[in-house]
């Protein structure tokens, strides 16, 4: 059975042209009720840490720059197949791709700048998640 929880960063793009506000009504207005949220800024090393599994990648150290480069949001998400319904609502990574009305279609400027991270599976929602955020820090 799919999870109900899913992790989503607010990326140093969006946050930074004020559009944290206007993502966050779209996630809300899509079904998704806010488990934990914070506005903080990553180092280079944990930016790093976050993305280890893109370490080889070509895209790995200007990534570690550009999450690094400004503040984010980082938020745990809750909804009925939440790690899909997510990815859906975000749309594809590349926005030249991104279907319309998806949040990456609307506000990421680049392949790169795509104003939205959204965790992969249940697995790793659950670790990005862990990564930012202890018990204390979430709705019970
Ligand atoms: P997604 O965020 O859609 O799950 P990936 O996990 O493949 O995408 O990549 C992580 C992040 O790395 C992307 O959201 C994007 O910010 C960046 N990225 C991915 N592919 C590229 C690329 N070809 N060039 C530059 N940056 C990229
Ligand atoms: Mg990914």
């Amino acid at each position: 059975m799919a999870g109900n929880r899913t992790f989503t960063m607010i990326k140093p793009d969006a946050f930074a042209a004020g559009n944290s506000g206007a993502i966050l009504k779209m996630i809300e207005e899509a079904g998704f009720k806010i488990v934990a949220m914070k506005a903080t800024q990553l180092t280079p090393e944990l930016a790093g840490k976050f993305y280890a599994v893109h370490k080889e990648r070509p895209f790995y150290n200007d990534l570690c720059k550009y999450m690094s480069s400004g503040p984010i949001i980082a938020a745990i998400l809750e909804k009925d197949n939440a790690v899909e319904d997510f990815r859906t609502l975000i749309g594809a990574t590349n926005p030249a791709n991104a279907a319309e009305g998806t949040i990456r279609k609307i506000f990421a400027t680049s392949i790169e700048a795509n104003a939205v991270h959204g965790s992969d599976s249940d697995e790793n929602a659950e670790i990005e998640g862990n990564f930012y955020f202890n018990q204390a820090e979430r709705v019970r």
